[in-house]
């Protein structure tokens, strides 16, 4: 075989359409939750890919799925559907409220078509102008216009103006605010249970269980945007099954897949037929070489040993983070569930979470933020204890830096 084209870090800036800014170092393979990158340096992957790597990197139960599937059939397109698909859609529906499944390929996609169902749900209500949407401010979506436009960080969505309109923005966990907004024109509420993006902000129950009151109603769809949240990341399945609150749509994606790009929107028989033959499509969405990886990490996933081990590793991490925390004294707090972990800098660090995550680079760990004043971790919900251990000693290493 040929030699592959021989690349670097600055290729990057060469080359790539500047919306990122990685790391300066490339990673090139991963087993478990470590990675290593070009120059065969180890890191401990705090990160998982931003919540996408549930089963750490080259897990064999999706590493099989994906070669299997491989040798078999990747794509047939929608004139066809596939037995995978089938099969995954079956997983989702028998162990969650929902009854039907939309499949795409990633979150903002799912969204999307959250919202576009909620629209054409309130078209076929009959009642004039029930098309508006109320989301909150700090929210995240995804990226095409339609969801940075019902996100509430303007920053994503200001540049692209004209934007799709009828989306109000009230304060997150204000149910006073929510109840002057919600009325009878009101197509949907989107909210994430957790804000992921936005800080790791939990919903109160209160809050949710007041928005679903609200949209019962009004007749809107309660839609759990439950990208992040979802697949086991809090230690339910999903989110909303720690809540009590049922919503009408959720959205899934990230760990969905273990990696593999794919996205769901789920729904009830009641709001599914609004989305009749044509009216929503995409070519990929549910394709059998995701459908298979993401049918074995549904699987894998959804068992009481891993989901318990979840929260097990939640309180592991919070013991070592609050230990690291009284001796070094940086985090005014220390939130989230399971494993989708921020921890908020005291005041005289504020802005400093992306130079926190470069320094972690440096002492071999990877971590993300959730805004500028939030470290946020994300890990392999199946992270052994010792990378937890051998994280935290290189966390306190780049913590070690922030003193300076
Ligand atoms: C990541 C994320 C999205 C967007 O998902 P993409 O796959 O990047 O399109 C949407 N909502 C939430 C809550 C997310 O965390």
């Amino acid at each position: 075989m040929e030699q592959p084209i021989s690349v670097t870090r600055s290729n990057f800036n060469d080359w790539m359409v500047p919306v990122f800014a990685p790391a300066n170092f490339i990673p090139v393979r991963g087993e478990g939750s470590r990675i290593w990158d070009q120059e065969n340096k180890e890191y401990i992957d705090f990160a998982g890919g931003i919540a996408v790597n549930a089963l750490g990197h080259a897990h064999p139960v999706a590493v099989n799925a994906l070669t299997e599937q491989a040798t078999k059939l990747w794509h047939v397109g929608n004139g066809y559907t596939n037995e995978p698909v089938l099969r995954l859609a079956k997983q989702l529906t028998e162990n969650t409220f929902a009854d039907k499944v939309f499949f795409c390929n990633s979150g903002a996609e799912a969204n999307e078509a959250a919202l576009k169902l909620a629209r054409k749900v309130g078209l076929d209500s009959g009642v004039a102008g029930k098309s508006g949407i109320v989301a909150f401010k700090n929210a995240f979506h995804g990226r095409t216009l339609f969801t940075v436009s019902a996100g509430g960080q303007p920053k994503y969505s200001q540049d692209f103006a004209p934007l799709p309109n009828g989306i109000n923005h009230v304060a997150f966990n204000d149910l006073e605010a929510a109840k002057a907004v919600i009325n009878e024109q009101t197509c949907a509420v989107i909210v994430e249970p957790i804000q992921g993006e936005g800080g790791v902000i939990p919903a109160d129950i209160e809050f949710l269980k007041g928005l679903r009151e609200l949209c019962d109603q009004f007749g809107a769809l309660l839609i759990f945007d439950e990208v992040q949240t979802g697949v086991g990341r809090t230690g339910a399945l999903y989110a909303y099954m720690n809540t009590g609150v049922m919503p009408d749509v959720l959205t899934t994606a990230k760990a969905l897949g273990g990696g593999f790009p794919v996205g769901a929107m789920l729904t009830t028989d009641k709001f599914a037929p609004h989305f009749s033959v044509g009216t929503h499509g995409t070519t990929y969405g549910g394709n059998p070489l995701a459908s298979a990886v993401a049918g074995a990490v549904f699987e894998f996933i959804n068992t009481p040993e891993v989901l318990e081990g979840v929260k097990h590793r939640h309180q592991y991490f919070l013991d070592a983070l609050n230990t690291l925390n009284a001796e070094h004294q940086i985090f005014e707090e220390i939130r989230g569930q399971g494993l989708l972990i921020g921890c908020v800098l005291k005041a005289e660090y504020a802005g400093k979470a992306k130079d926190i995550t470069t320094w972690a680079g440096e002492e071999g760990l990877l971590a993300l933020i959730a805004g500028p004043d939030v470290v946020r971790f994300t890990p392999s919900l199946i992270i052994p204890e010792q990378d937890i251990d051998e994280g935290i000693a290189r966390l306190k290493r780049a913590l070690a830096k922030l003193a300076k």
